[in-house]
């Protein structure tokens, strides 16, 4: 889905996935609702939703999530206005209209979470150019994939973590094994809860998507060795928000401008002018952060309907698309009946995981992220965009993430924030998410209204 831009093949692909996954699982699905809702009624809850939202710490969730989200959706509506615009001005085959909602199997992804792949077709000419192709550098730079390991590791080293214990590198799995046996690949990490000994599970190759996905776990592992000293009640997260959003905070330093030229993600001899280049690296950070929201918030409502029986198992897939269309402003690319169960291609439908902490996490580590550039004399309160901190190697920054990391959850998730942002009641807050974005919200305004590309997805 990221490499090839042929539309048919795209389709097949897509159509193919969800042929396969989708139609099997259905009545397993509903019939696993039906259990898991008879087991949390007996303990006097309406339905498993109630649980799911509880386990947050956040009274009334559901308009908490909905607040946040309309702060932020102006800078979606603009970002999907200028990639449909784009999209459909470079498409000679008509499958991309330009007043019409964007169809899924194009954005670069099988789910149309991450948009990043389609970068380079967004672009305005071929001679602004965003730098090296990561995933290029890469492989030309690592020949194994414990390498992008150690890169990734090198990052928290920076901020003052020690380095993962030798049993991390001897029982975790990095590359899918050719030894016939076929675990599941999507990446995990995993806490044993000895003092140290701490897992990764991935089937991982030498590219930009990994790469990042291997920062995002290493935030897991570690927030799991901060907190080791806990007693085992207290061995988890401030909440499963906090838990997704460590690795992601590092993501975002990672991703910054002046890490990638450190990583030799822009070459020295870039001939694009700075100003252009960090509307750039804006954008392709964008593609990566800014989808999942209305995606997470799609994905998790849908499934708080179908727990609370307001939707039922024949409208399952209606009822998906017409959320999907609301939010992301995305329709299925042919005909969809109910005969197909399109949830199911998500691995988090299938695996039961609940999905709005990574909503919360994709607005807090962007919090998180200030609170650090903020330790580190770095961001807005210094005058300086928070868009251009740059925390590597920062030991002030590693310092107050480990303490609030060291908390694990013997204190509420909002004494966690307090840890980090020193505010007196911190609330989550898609602020910094659109200070951050703020340049390139701009800018997408100016080159809508000048290209004349349509908005919204009515
Ligand atoms: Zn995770």
């Amino acid at each position: 889905m990221a490499k090839t831009r042929d539309y048919s093949t795209l389709l097949e692909a897509w159509s193919g996935w969800r042929n396969a996954v989708g139609p099997p699982s259905k009545q397993l699905f509903s019939r696993m609702i039906e259990i898991n809702n008879l087991g949390v009624q007996s303990a006097g809850f309406h339905d498993t939703s109630e649980i799911w939202k509880n386990e947050l710490g956040i009274s009334n969730l559901e308009n908490i999530v909905d607040d946040l989200y309309a702060t932020i959706q102006p800078l979606y509506v603009q970002l999907h206005a200028f990639v449909r615009g784009r999209l459909s001005a470079i498409d000679k085959t008509g499958v991309v209209h330009s007043d019409r909602p964007l169809p899924a199997h194009v954005l670069g992804n099988m789910w149309a979470q991450n948009w990043e792949p389609i970068l380079p077709q967004l672009l305005p000419t071929a001679a602004l150019s965003g730098g090296e192709d990561a995933t290029q550098v890469l492989r030309r730079r690592y020949s194994s994939f414990n390498q992008l390991v150690v890169v990734a590791q090198d990052f928290f080293l920076s901020l003052g973590f020690q380095p993962l214990p030798p049993t991390f590198w001897s029982r975790s799995q990095f590359v899918r094994p050719n030894d016939g046996r076929k675990p599941v690949c999507h990446g995990s990490a995993t806490d044993f809860y000895s003092q140290e000994d701490v897992r990764l599970l991935m089937c991982g190759k030498i590219n930009e998507d990994d790469f990042y996905t291997l920062h995002h776990e290493m935030g897991h592992l570690y927030y799991f060795l901060t907190y080791s000293h806990q007693p085992f009640l207290f061995r988890s997260g401030a909440s499963s928000a906090f838990h997704e959003a460590i690795g992601d905070t590092i993501i975002y330093a990672a991703m910054a401008t002046k890490h990638r030229h450190r990583l030799g993600f822009v070459s020295t001899g870039n001939k694009t002018n700075p100003k252009d280049l960090d509307i750039i690296n804006l954008l392709r950070q964008a593609l990566v952060k800014i989808p999942i929201l209305p995606f997470s918030l799609a994905l998790e409502k849908w499934r708080w309907g179908v727990m609370a029986g307001q939707i039922k198992p024949n409208q399952y897939n209606q009822a998906w698309w017409n959320l999907k269309l609301k939010y992301q402003g995305i329709v299925p690319p042919i005909e969809r009946s109910e005969k197909d169960f399109d949830p199911a291609s998500k691995f988090h439908i299938i695996s039961n995981t609940p999905y709005i902490r990574y909503f919360l996490s994709s607005v807090l580590q962007v919090q998180i992220f200030q609170a650090l550039c903020e330790a580190s004399g770095q961001g807005p309160r210094f005058g300086k965009p928070l868009n251009q901190c740059d925390i590597y190697g920062s030991i002030e920054a590693g310092n107050r993430l480990r303490e609030m990391m060291s908390l694990g959850s013997s204190h509420p998730w909002n004494v966690a924030l307090k840890v980090l942002t020193h505010e007196e009641n911190p609330k989550i807050d898609a602020q910094p998410l659109m200070d951050y974005y703020q340049p390139l919200h701009e800018w997408l305004v100016i080159e809508n209204r000048r290209l004349n590309y349509t908005i919204g997805f009515d």
